[in-house]
Parts: C-alpha cells; sequence; structure tokens
C-alpha cells in the first residue's frame, strides 16, 4: 500500500482500478517532398485544421447541453489557435521552402510556439501553453490519421492516471467510464480541476510524480476533498474507504432535502446562501440548487472572448435578465475586474511584472471612466427591475470608493436628466480583497453599504501566495491566522458601522470552515451553486452560539493547519459525521 498526497481538485471519493494513459507522443516521419508535392500537403494540412475544428466543435456544443455554457467555452481558446494567421502562415512557407512533409513542419513549428510560450513570466500567458497543446496534439493525430484519446472503451468504471490532462480529455470523459481521475501537474484553478467540478468526478491533481508510481490494474483510493490517493490499500484502508463513501452519499442526499428551507441556525438566526457566478446562463443551476440570490456576478466575463467592448444595452439586458429572473432575491454585480488572470481580448495583456499587483479591477476602471460608466449606467438601469446591488473590486482605500462613488453620482445625476428611470437607493458595495482594505475597514465602512470579503485574492495578497502557482499552493491557507484575524476586522468593523457583512471567495462554499465563519459573524456566503445544499444543511445544524464558541476558540490556535483539523473534527461531533 502507497499513500500520496496531491492538491484536492474536487470533492467526493472513488474506488477502482488504475487506467494509466501514457504521455502522448507521436513519431513524426522526416519525409522530403518534390515541389510539385506541395500543393497537396498544403491540401492536408487545411483538411486537418479543418476536422480539428469540426472535433472541437462538437465537443463545445456537447459540453456546453450537458454541463454548461462556462465549461464550453475554455474550447473559445482551442478555437483562437486554429485560426492563428501566423501559426498557419509559418508552416505554409516553411513547407515552400524546406521541402519536407507537412507532419514534421507542424510538428517543429509547434515545438517552436510551445517553447515561446511556456518560457513567458506571465502565469496566465503561460497557461495557454496548454491550450496549444492540446489543439496541437489534436492536429498532429489528424494529419497522422490517428484515433483520438478517448473513453469510450472502458468497460468497467476506472480511476484515469495521467501525467496531466487537457480538457478535451476530461471533456472527453463526461458519460463514460471514469469515476475518479489523478494526475502529476495541475492546481486547484486549473482547467482540469474545474472540470472534474462541474463533472462531479473526484480529482486529485499536482501529485507530482504519480505516474511512476501507478501501473494499469492497480487499485485506488482517490479522496477528492483531502488530496489524498492511495495505492493497492490493504484490506482496512479499503472498508474504509467503502464505509466514507456510503457516508458522503448518504449525506450528500440529506442535503438535497434541506436545499430549498431557510440557512437558520437552531437558535434563529438567518443567513444568506446565495452563488457566484460567470454568466446569466447559470441561473437555472441556482434555483436547482436552492439558491437565494446572487453574492457574485463576475461581470468580466461578458467582456471577453470578443472583439469589441460590450454596449450598454447588452450590459442591460445581461442585469434585467438576471434581477427579474432571480427577483425577489438579491444579485450583487461586481463591476469589471479585468487584470490579474483575467485578460480581455480587446485590450493587449499588460506587460505588468506582477499582474495581480498591477492594473487591475477599480484600478483600471477608475483610469477608463468611459468604460466604466457604461456598466454603470447599465446597471442602474436595470435596478428598477429587480433587487440589484453592485460593489466594486479591488478596493485598497477610501479615496478610491469615494473616487467610485463620485462616478457613480455623475452617472445618476445624468440619467435624471435624461429622466431614465433607476433606484436612487440602490445598495453599493466594496470588495475586501486587498490587506489595506481589510485593515482600514472601519474607514471604508463609513462609505459603504455592505462588504463583500474575496478571499481569493485576500489570501493569495496577504500571505503572498500567487494563487494560480501550484508550487506554492501548499502556502495557500484560507485558515491562516492572519487570514482569520483580517475577516474578524473586517466584520466586526462593518457591523459596528451598521452594515452588512458577506463573502464570495472560495473559502465561503469550504462546508468544514462554515462553522468558523458564522462564529466570525457572516451574514451572507456566496459560493459556486452546487456547494449551496451542504453549507445550507451546515447552518441549519448548529446554533450561532456553538459557532461562536468554535470561532473564538479557532481564533487562538497558532497554525493553519490546527484551525483546519479543529474545525473538521468539531463540524463532525456537531452533526454526527465522521466525515473527513
Ligand atoms: C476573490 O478574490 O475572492 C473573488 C471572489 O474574486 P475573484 O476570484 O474573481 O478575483
Ligand atoms: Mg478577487
Amino acid at each position: 500500500m502507497l499513500k500520496l498526497k496531491g492538491i484536492a481538485a474536487a470533492s467526493g471519493i472513488s474506488i477502482g482500478p488504475a487506467y494509466r494513459l501514457n504521455r502522448e507522443e507521436f513519431v513524426v516521419p522526416k519525409q522530403e517532398i518534390t515541389e510539385d508535392q506541395i500543393p497537396l500537403q498544403i491540401q492536408l494540412f487545411e483538411e486537418a485544421l479543418i476536422q480539428t475544428r469540426k472535433e472541437i466543435l462538437e465537443l463545445q456544443k456537447r459540453i456546453s447541453s450537458d454541463m454548461g455554457q462556462e465549461e464550453a467555452q475554455i474550447f473559445d481558446a482551442h478555437l483562437l489557435v486554429l485560426e492563428d494567421r501566423m501559426l498557419i502562415e509559418e508552416v505554409i512557407s516553411r513547407l515552400k521552402k524546406e521541402h519536407l512533409g507537412v507532419v514534421y513542419i507542424f510538428s517543429q513549428v509547434l515545438k517552436k510556439y510551445i517553447e515561446v510560450f511556456s518560457k513567458i513570466e506571465d502565469e496566465y500567458l503561460k497557461e495557454r501553453t496548454a491550450d496549444i497543446n492540446d489543439v496541437g496534439k489534436r492536429i498532429l493525430r489528424n494529419l497522422l490519421g490517428k484515433k483520438r484519446r478517448d473513453f469510450q472503451d472502458l468497460k468497467e468504471k476506472v480511476v484515469v492516471v495521467a501525467h496531466e490532462l487537457s480538457p478535451s480529455d476530461t471533456a472527453a470523459m463526461h458519460k463514460q467510464n471514469v469515476c475518479g481521475f489523478v494526475t502529476d501537474v495541475g492546481g486547484k484553478t486549473s482547467h482540469t480541476a474545474i472540470m472534474a467540478k462541474s463533472l462531479e468526478i473526484p480529482a486529485v491533481v499536482g501529485l507530482q510524480e504519480v505516474i511512476n508510481k501507478i501501473k494499469t490494474g492497480d487499485i485506488l483510493i482517490v479522496d477528492g476533498s483531502t488530496g489524498v490517493v492511495i495505492v493497492n490499500p490493504d484490506s482496512d484502508a479499503l472498508s474504509f474507504y467503502r464505509q466514507e463513501q456510503q457516508k458522503l452519499k448518504g449525506i450528500a442526499e440529506r442535503f438535497f432535502l434541506v436545499k430549498d428551507l431557510e440557512a437558520v441556525t437552531l437558535d434563529g438566526k438567518t443567513i444568506e446562501i446565495s452563488a457566484n457566478i460567470e454568466l446569466p446562463e447559470e441561473v437555472p443551476s441556482i434555483k436547482l440548487h436552492g439558491g437565494q440570490g446572487i453574492g457574485l456576478y463576475r461581470s468580466e466575463f461578458f467582456y471577453m472572448n470578443r472583439k469589441d467592448l460590450p454596449s450598454e444595452e447588452e450590459h442591460y439586458q445581461a442585469y434585467k435578465y438576471v434581477a427579474e429572473q432571480m427577483n425577489p432575491y438579491p444579485v450583487v454585480i461586481r463591476t469589471l475586474d479585468l487584470g490579474g488572470d483575467k485578460f480581455l481580448s480587446q485590450f493587449a495583456a499588460p506587460h505588468d511584472m506582477q499582474p495581480f499587483l498591477g492594473w487591475r479591477a477599480i484600478r483600471f476602471c477608475l483610469a477608463r471612466p468611459d468604460i466604466f460608466k457604461t456598466q454603470l449606467r447599465a446597471i442602474l438601469r436595470a435596478s428598477v427591475h429587480g433587487k440589484l446591488k453592485l460593489m466594486y473590486p479591488m478596493i485598497s482605500g477610501i479615496e478610491e470608493l469615494k473616487q467610485a462613488n463620485s462616478i457613480l453620482n455623475e452617472v445618476k445625476e445624468e440619467l435624471r436628466k435624461e429622466e431614465v428611470p433607476f433606484n436612487n437607493n440602490i445598495e453599493v458595495g466594496a470588495m475586501i480583497e486587498v490587506p489595506s482594505a481589510a485593515m482600514t475597514a472601519d474607514l471604508l465602512a463609513a462609505e459603504a453599504d455592505f462588504f463583500s470579503i474575496g478571499t481569493n485574492d485576500l489570501i493569495q495578497y496577504s500571505l503572498a501566495v500567487d494563487r494560480a502557482n501550484e508550487k506554492v499552493a501548499y502556502l495557500y491557507e484560507p485558515t491562516h491566522p492572519a487570514v482569520l484575524r483580517m475577516i474578524k476586522n473586517i466584520i466586526e468593523s462593518a457591523h459596528n458601522a451598521g452594515i452588512w457583512v458577506g463573502m464570495c471567495g472560495e473559502m465561503a462554499g469550504e462546508p468544514s470552515l462554515a462553522l468558523i465563519l458564522l462564529g466570525l459573524g457572516l451574514d451572507e456566503f456566496s459560493m459556486p451553486p452546487l456547494l449551496i445544499p451542504e453549507v445550507k444543511y451546515i447552518i441549519r445544524s448548529v446554533t450561532l452560539k456553538q459557532a461562536k464558541t468554535i470561532a473564538l476558540e479557532a481564533l487562538k490556535l497558532s497554525t493553519g493547519k490546527e484551525v483546519e483539523e479543529y474545525s473538521q473534527i468539531r463540524l463532525r461531533e456537531l452533526l454526527g459525521w465522521e466525515k473527513a
């Protein structure tokens, strides 16, 4: 028996035989061609591009209808690679010059592209290497007439073991006999992890050398909640995890029973449980999982994958739709959060050394009031169709908040002059995701109607840990005492000023931390829809008093690990589970 520890990517437990995918490598012939064979080689290349495009579009369609728009959009980047004129022209011109077969030429050009991209310092652009690699392999496969890597022939449920999985690989697993997967590479926010969560397949990534330690047919236990993978477990481990699996199944059924009830503690404190979304298409999923509003609408996704900026009318229609759909529940629209790891196609990616610390979010909006005002006008106009609120990302101090509010007031004044109706009392909040904002929350509270704590960024900034870098993922601890103290300070400052405070970072959807956050006084938890039933269930199972005691105890601990262990033990005790 061998126990390995990686990064927990998608929760749940799976047990099954390993199915090892070898690294996909192709033997590329270096074939000389004559001048008159060139047109045929170009034709082969074009056919391979057309075939690849067809495959990707089919895959995208399937994913979009089975899993949703967001997952399907991952393939937009793949389609863009196929249309890359520079890549195509380089292949054709080298074909003409070098008189070598198209398979060889294409593989050389691809290699060069991958080398160039993987050397780029910027984490986001570096991630694009995976897209180029994925599409490149598809093209090569089509040029060579090889069969695709698919999972359709699997006769029994297996755990896929791979060095890495491309989004195409993960998507191909959908509805096939794959009950889990483990990979050498990847972090919590990698595409592979995002897909695994949507597919609801337990997964552990970033295991580093797993591929060398596992053979096809080895029995594997994958615990996607703790990141533990056990190879050829002994009978004790097997029976333990089988019991855990059963328990989890029973528990999930129990969660679903309460999904449409209020999240109210046993002693009567009602908490708001809302959802994080990127696109309006996700509204049905919120309803399915019992969400009582939208706590974070990441509006920047509206600006992506397009050549122009969205018009005021497009913004308006999207916000009106979510406001109406969610009414009477609230919808918090976060104004454009460009930069960091999210870039728009209309602007060249900034060459900041540290994009997360650079020209992003509210800094960008204050510098480009034209873009900012278009969005604010649309939000205000849509505010008459439901319970819309708005919040600014990345506020670092009071001046920024005042400046943003003054632009908002200008927009209100314009609308008033034009006699366009809007809700003059729309709630305006500040995201608290920069340590300076967390430490001056008392000052900010005077200028805001609410706070929403963005722990994804707050953790990376306060612990100096890049949230997208798997090598430092072990330092990214939501339970770090520094993080807990900041959260405590933010909540207290908000309550002292009489405003409510929510959390929309991933931490809000961590079941084991729900009790601490509840005990610290959080009023609203916003999370991916799938996680809502479990967090509701937890809140309904305890008293606020119990949660307060847990929070106080947690604050006395000196390491993130201790806090994590403590919160899990207390959760198990209070809910009568033995769930890890
Ligand atoms: C956050 O930082 O916690 C957050 C919710 O915003 P984003 O993940 O979009 O940066
Ligand atoms: Mg953020």
